[in-house]
């Protein structure tokens, strides 16, 4: 059979071809003309609108809403709640709820009194959360308290978390308005949390699967600013059996945790960690919030330098540099000469005063 391709050879039927095709791509250009003659608007419209509603920000805070709202569903008021809800003073419900506890590790409390007590400590904590996590943090019930308290008391606790997880930031602008708003959500063990934070975490940004630690009460988390939660040896024990073997060795000097006679024990996002002392465990926890990009919030000793934003030190100030020239036992020559590799880094640190504005 013949190729079909030979006959295009023939010079009339590749004029009529070239001629029909050039008629088919006419007809089809005008009828996209058309169609967008007909709604030419409709485009331009869409651009403009998707900032102004800032769809994408929006979705977070509907999630948890929905969670918060199924949170709220499982746990209900005491009947007493409706008449003693409005607390002008939120410090008071903690420092009552304490009084209530004093009393009731003394049995001569009523429980029905510590239950009224500790749902408007929780309403002050579910609101500490929100306006001021490090301190909702400092007030968070004991370990003891939850081991020891009766259930019907501890249903009203926020839960403490640790774990590796999810930090995740969005920062949405509406333009027409100025206003920028910041979501942050935790994503935790399965669970999604508004997040509340303090200190180096309020200029994180987003990263995966760090350790995280922090109280959760109604979907919403205040987060620890710290990479490692320091244990109590019942709490440490409790999460870890081999927490207390005489052979725990410390995770930093490689010693016996208890060679100085002051073990610690910390959460380590899932994990405990023991540390022969506070230096130690202070080192690792200083050194993991480097490594997530913020050395100067939690280390304070390393707060010199630039005063421009808070995370400078990493990036700025005077760097040194290995610069090491190889050779090998079957090839003495040497790979760059010193004066060379002299005016090669050189160049380089030109460079980065040049990029850095004299700052690296
Ligand atoms: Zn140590």
């Amino acid at each position: 059979m013949k190729n079909p391709l030979s006959q295009r050879g023939t010079g009339a039927f590749t004029l009529v071809e070239f001629l029909c095709v050039v008629a088919i791509l006419g007809v089809l250009s005008l009828a996209v003309l058309a169609v967008l003659w007909r709604n030419p608007v409709s485009t331009p419209a869409n651009s403009t609108s998707s900032p102004a509603n800032s769809s994408a920000p929006k979705i977070p805070p509907q999630n948890f809403a929905a969670v918060a709202s199924q949170i709220n569903h499982l746990l209900s008021a005491p009947a007493s709640s409706a008449v003693t809800a409005t607390n002008p003073n939120p410090a008071s419900a903690f420092d009552d709820f304490s009084s209530w506890v004093k009393l009731f590790t003394n049995s001569s409390a009523s429980l029905v009194e510590g239950e009224r007590l500790a749902w408007k400590r929780r309403e002050a904590m579910l609101d500490l959360i929100q306006n001021d996590p490090k301190k909702a943090i400092e007030l968070s019930v004991s370990f003891k308290l939850r081991q020891t308290l009766p259930p019907q008391i501890t249903k009203f606790f926020e839960q403490q978390v640790d774990g590796r997880g999810d930090f995740l930031l969005a920062v949405g602008t509406d333009f027409s308005s100025g206003n920028t708003t910041t979501y942050r959500q935790v994503q935790l063990g399965g669970n999604n949390y508004e997040a509340f934070v303090y200190g180096r975490r309020r200029s994180q940004v987003s990263q995966t699967a760090i350790p995280l630690h922090g109280i959760v009460l109604d979907g919403k988390i205040a987060v620890a600013a710290e990479p490692l939660r320091a244990l109590s040896v019942a709490e440490a024990v409790a999460l870890d059996k081999n927490a207390l073997k005489p052979d725990v060795i410390c995770s930093v000097s490689g010693a016996a945790a208890n060679s100085r006679g002051q073990p610690v024990y910390a959460e380590s996002g899932g994990g405990v960690m023991v540390f022969c002392g506070t230096d130690h465990f202070d080192l690792v926890n200083q050194q993991w919030a480097a490594a997530e990009g913020n050395v100067s919030a939690v280390s304070s000793a390393n707060s010199q330098a630039v005063a421009t934003t808070a995370n400078d030190n990493w990036t700025h100030g005077r760097k040194n540099v290995l610069y090491m020239r190889v050779n090998f036992p079957d090839d003495l020559t040497e790979p760059i000469s010193e004066a060379a590799a002299y005016a090669t880094m050189n160049g380089v640190n030109s460079f980065y005063t040049e990029g850095s504005y004299d700052l690296t």
